[in-house]
């Protein structure tokens, strides 16, 4: 799968995308990532990429124009999603929809936002909670590093079959390692035992609805 992430602040994703599984899938060719940066757009010399809001108002917006140049310079044309505050609340079904596509394109704001005129060319805009970060850099990274890990091959396929949200509202069973007994919390009895199907009817009844 080919990731294309539109930022102003590529740097912003350095240690996140160098790291752990989203490193490893990057290396094993599971997933590459390419960053755009509409400022190489920009039409002025000053390379602008943002300006005063129509109507007034504080801050500045991202312009339509170099975003949608930077969003074209793709081919073939990836499935795209704007990251708003506004959009639509991201969850594991759209990360298991996602992780389906050949390519995805992932546009993030900054200062007060992006043109409203975006909307348009995307497929969807989304939101990743009800909360405003300063841009969609951290947004950004939470769709890929969700969407990476559901991509065959990438984990263990047996460790994401029970994982939260792997169906509609299951939250996953207490997980335990060593030591046995940490300052008087012990680990349940029966996860010693050996016992499978006695393992199995705990974890059911210790699994959650959301
Ligand atoms: N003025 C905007 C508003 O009131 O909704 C907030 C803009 S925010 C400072 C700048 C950018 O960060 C947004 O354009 C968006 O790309 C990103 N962003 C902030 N919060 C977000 C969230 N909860 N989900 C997705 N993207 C977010």
């Amino acid at each position: 799968m080919n990731f294309y992430i539109i930022t102003l602040f590529p740097e912003a994703f350095d240690s996140i995308f160098a790291s752990s599984i989203l490193k490893r899938a990057q290396e094993t060719k599971k997933i590459t990532i390419k960053f755009i940066n509409p400022r190489n757009f920009a039409r002025n010399k000053y390379k602008t990429v943002d300006d005063k809001p129509y109507g007034g108002g504080a801050g500045m917006v991202m312009k339509v124009d170099t975003i949608l140049d930077a969003l074209e310079s793709i081919s073939p044309k990836p499935h795209t999603i704007l990251l708003s505050a506004g959009g639509k609340r991201y969850n594991q079904k759209m990360a298991l929809k996602l992780s389906k596509k050949k390519g995805l394109a992932i546009i993030c704001g900054h200062y007060e936002g992006t043109d409203a005129r975006v909307e348009k060319y995307v497929n969807e805009t989304v939101s990743i909670g009800d909360y405003v970060l300063t841009g969609g850099e951290i947004p950004a990274a939470v769709v890929v590093d969700s969407v990476v890990r559901l991509i065959p091959g990438v984990i263990n396929k047996a460790s994401l079959e029970t994982e939260s949200f792997s169906k509609e509202g299951f939250i996953e069973y207490p997980q335990y390692t060593r030591p046995e007994d940490f300052r008087g919390q012990k680990v349940p009895k029966i996860l010693l035992s050996g016992n499978h199907k006695g393992i199995e009817n705990w974890r059911q009844k210790h699994s959650k609805k959301s």
